[in-house]
């Protein structure tokens, strides 16, 4: 095999072997001019794990509150109830349960995010509220929160994280979205999101919730004032996490946004960081199953390419009056809405097998409606 930098040939070695990557190696793939390489490595790698699949899901996306006190400096969402009170919503239980079914209840997962409210982010509002999911759609997996979220409400309710898992779990939680965890290393950290879950309790939360049998996934958001180091650093400690507390499925890389928050100066990311990010966290976690490129972040064109670089994962379609807001806010070009036939249709002209899943990966026929369940 040819290879423009040698120093693929021994990292291709390990990976084929299955040795985990070093630092040094995570540099030399970020480094590396040899970017057909770079792919050609991640796309092995992806294969192994998902042969030709790749994977989407029909989903329904509702953010719930945009009151928030925590102040990340990345952050173009949060509304300050006091100090701009025009910006703020906070959805009631009620109107939370109608959005989401509002066009439709055939969907297998539900992705709620929301900030630190606290009007909003207590146990007394989503126990009841996750219970009224799962008792009227049963197959609909809740893949809510993020380690912030279950922190400020462990925090709130004096609960200890185990507490606090098994009262999320005795509810119905199934799944916890991978955000929050931005970048672990502290130098960063303590800019970007000084007033957020720390990283030790971000990781201590996500084994918890293995522990106690709910899924979870992980993010980095990267693009800022990050080093590469950091963000190798970061990756490893991810997969340092799966090896003493399995139970992450999916990585997602989030590229930073510049528009309306303190870090506009950072610009928006490269299309080749982006890439070069895909591959790099592909090879870099080989105990992770799955490498997500989220369409609504990096965009529909540079997810498709992603599938080339090790992603087998282009998340889901949101419901046709759904609103993202997070990433809205700070400047992304994306739609709000893909249905499931463009997804099927950008997968297989990458020359990959669209897979609809739920939030933990089991697989349906696309036609798969809840009909078939309730008859079952
Ligand atoms: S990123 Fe989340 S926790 Fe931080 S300010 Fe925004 S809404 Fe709040």
């Amino acid at each position: 095999m040819a290879y423009l930098d040698s120093a693929l040939a021994d990292i291709e070695r390990k990976v084929d072997s299955g040795i985990p990557l070093s630092m040094e190696d995570g540099l030399a793939l970020y480094r590396t001019p040899d970017l057909h390489s770079l792919g050609r490595i991640a796309r092995r790698q992806k294969e192994r794990k998902s042969g030709k699949k790749v994977f989407y899901v029909l989903n329904r996306y509702i953010n719930s509150t945009n009151v928030c006190f925590a102040g990340c400096t990345f952050c173009s969402f949060a509304a300050d109830e006091f100090k701009e009170p025009e910006r703020v919503f906070r959805m009631t239980a009620d109107q939370v349960f109608a959005k989401a079914t509002e066009t439709g209840t055939n969907f297998n997962q539900l992705h709620i995010v929301g900030g630190h409210d606290p009007r909003q982010l207590s146990l007394d509002y989503w126990l009841p509220l996750m219970r009224r999911f799962k008792s009227e759609l049963p197959y609909v997996q809740l893949s809510l929160f993020t380690a912030a979220e279950i922190e400020y409400m462990a925090k709130r309710h004096r609960l200890s994280f185990p507490q606090i898992v098994a009262a999320l779990k005795e509810a119905g939680l199934q799944n916890v979205n991978g955000g929050a965890a931005e970048i672990f290393a502290d130098r960063t950290r303590s800019k970007i999101c000084p007033n957020k879950v720390s990283t030790e309790n971000w990781l201590a939360i996500h084994e918890e919730l293995h522990r106690q049998g709910i899924a979870s996934n992980a993010t980095m958001l990267y693009g800022h004032i990050e080093s590469l180091e950091e963000r190798v650093d970061h990756l490893i400690r991810l997969r340092e996490s799966q090896e003493r507390s399995p139970g992450y499925n999916a990585f997602i890389p989030l590229a930073f946004h510049p528009d309306g928050n303190e870090l506009s100066y950072c610009g928006w990311t490269t299309g080749l960081d982006d890439i070069r990010t895909f591959a790099v966290a592909r090879l870099m976690l080989n105990n992770f199953d799955h490498i997500k490129a989220y369409w609504m972040i990096q965009g529909l064109k540079v997810c498709q390419v992603a599938l080339h670089f090790g992603a087998d994962d282009m998340d889901g379609t949101h419901g046709l009056t759904d609103e993202e807001m997070i990433y809205h806010a700070a400047g992304t070009h994306s739609g709000q809405y893909v249905d499931d036939r463009e997804f099927r249709r950008l997968i297989e002209e990458a020359g990959y097998v669209p897979v609809r899943r739920n939030s933990t990966y089991q697989e349906f026929a696309w036609d798969w409606t809840p009909r078939e369940l309730v008859e079952a």
